[in-house]
């Protein structure tokens, strides 16, 4: 039996009260937490394989990552001066080839980036669709971490037979669901609702009826053509597609849903669907000002259980999931004014809410007996946190990703005494590096320490998919066309 005691230490336990004990104890076993409550004299001298003394420190639960993709992670640095046509263009290029199975040496190098990168973090859990998720499975398994992966499944988005993507699905789901001792998972992934035909829908929804346990994974109401495609294909709008095709459901996790209005979050209320939350990259690249905001308090205020993501965090740098939590209250703020969340709501959204939205919360996402050990422990011994005041602010304000000390998931020690038992981290950096360069070598990008040019706009065109887009551009124009002779 391994047991962990973490004892006279600051703990927020995300229960439904949001108990926070000024001194207290956690004790786990073979991977469950036994005991959560206040200190005892004789806790220090506990019979345990890991005692931890958190004099100075903070315990809370693990971060759930709740909607991500990995594969690109060490381009990080590549697209960080573009505007969001060049974004678009490039990544598109860069995905078309990775759905034809290039660049596998770049994909397994991200994951283990990604890895060690979120391990250090404090990001236990993490949500990814993928073009190759089975190396991120086997990555984060052997990591020690949590994570649920899906294959991306679109037909306007790239020209990758329709067949071969629904198949690699399967087989992720048959090959990965439930390995690692179930801390591997895997999900249904249709990519949105504007890149995705009504008949993939239709296709998406029959592989999802034969998995009826896994959670299904898109990104809806993203952009405006969103409800426009939808229509195209006779449905009234985003939402009414997916109900129509049966995945408006409980099992949804729906990223961004930037547009939804009163309507929109009433339906995602009623069906009990999760929403994920990526603000950052939304603010970096946001082509107007003007646009839209995902009405998150709205969402949570009718009880849909709404997590943070980080999306595609190597466009905007940063691995940091904390900092999302902030970036979160301050697009708000900036939008409709001060007070859009208060500090322990955020923290929710960063653990339990995060959770819920993947179906997890009953193993996950709160510091509480029976659940799973998945929790941090955080130096608050130091002068930014000084006097240490309103704890659950501090940790969406002031904590960073560099104030974790130690990470424990699933009862295992994952970082601790500034060790990473499980993970070469020079190696892993190492093999970073050389992926980047190769990258660069067969494609013409140049990256480098004073940022990065892209290969010539002649070579992306060559890149890029075109039957897929070719007929995603027919659809929303003709359908544009239609909905002005209707108005
Ligand atoms: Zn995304």
């Amino acid at each position: 039996m391994t047991r962990i005691v973490v004892h006279d230490a600051f703990v927020l336990t995300v229960d439904d009260r949001n108990r926070l004990f000024k001194r207290g104890t956690l004790v786990s076993e073979d991977g469950v937490i036994r005991e959560v409550r206040k200190t005892h004299d004789g806790d220090a001298t506990l019979d345990a394989d890991h005692v931890i003394d958190g004099t100075g420190k903070l315990v809370l639960p693990g971060l759930v990552n709740a909607h991500a993709h990995l594969e690109l992670t060490a381009l990080i640095g590549a697209f960080s001066e573009f505007g969001v046509g060049e974004l678009f263009a490039t990544m598109t290029a860069v995905y078309n080839q990775l759905g034809r199975g290039e660049y596998d040496y770049l994909v397994k190098a991200g994951y283990e980036l990604a890895a060690l990168n979120f391990l250090v973090g404090g990001v236990t859990t993490t949500n990814s669709m993928d073009v190759r998720p089975t190396y991120g499975a086997e990555v984060f398994g052997e990591a020690g971490l949590r994570g649920v992966f899906g294959s991306t499944i679109t037909d306007l988005f790239w020209d990758v037979p329709v067949d071969e993507q629904l198949q690699r699905a399967r087989s992720f789901v048959e090959t990965c669901h439930g390995s690692y001792g179930g801390r591997v998972r895997a999900a249904i992934c249709p990519h949105d609702d504007w890149s995705v035909s009504r008949d993939l829908w239709e296709r998406v929804a029959r592989l999802a009826d034969e998995y009826p346990t896994l959670p299904v994974h898109t990104h809806l109401l993203e952009l405006d053509q969103s409800n426009t495609l939808a229509r195209s294909y006779g449905a009234k709008d985003s939402l009414g597609l997916v109900e129509e095709v049966g995945l408006l459901d409980e099992r949804l996790l729906a990223a961004h849903v930037r547009l939804a209005d009163e309507e929109d979050i009433r339906r995602i209320a009623n069906a009990g669907s999760g929403v994920a939350h990526c603000p950052s990259i939304f603010c970096y690249f946001n082509p107007d000002g003007s646009a839209p905001w995902t009405p998150v308090p709205e969402l949570r205020g009718a009880g849909v259980a709404t997590g943070l993501g980080l999306d595609d965090y190597y466009w905007h740098d940063s691995y940091d999931l904390f900092g999302e939590a902030r970036q979160a209250r301050l697009a708000a703020n900036l939008k409709k004014g001060a007070k859009q969340f208060s500090s322990i709501e955020l923290v929710r959204m960063l653990t339990i809410e995060g959770a819920e939205a993947l179906g997890m919360d009953e193993e996950i996402g709160s510091l509480e007996p029976g659940k799973r050990a998945d929790f941090l422990v955080l130096d608050v011994d130091k002068p930014k946190f000084t006097p240490l005041t309103n704890v659950p602010a501090q940790i969406v304000n002031n904590a960073t990703s560099a104030d974790v000390e130690t990470v424990v998931v699933d009862g295992t020690v994952l970082m601790g005494e500034g060790t990473i038992p499980r993970l070469d981290t020079e190696a892993i950096r190492e093999r970073a590096t050389r992926a980047v360069e190769r990258f660069c070598e067969e494609t013409g990008w140049e990256i480098g320490i004073g940022g990065s040019d892209p290969p010539s706009t002649g070579k992306i065109v060559t890149d890029l998919p075109k039957r897929g887009p070719a007929r995603l551009l027919a659809r929303i124009a003709t359908q544009s066309v239609k909905d002005e002779l209707e108005f």
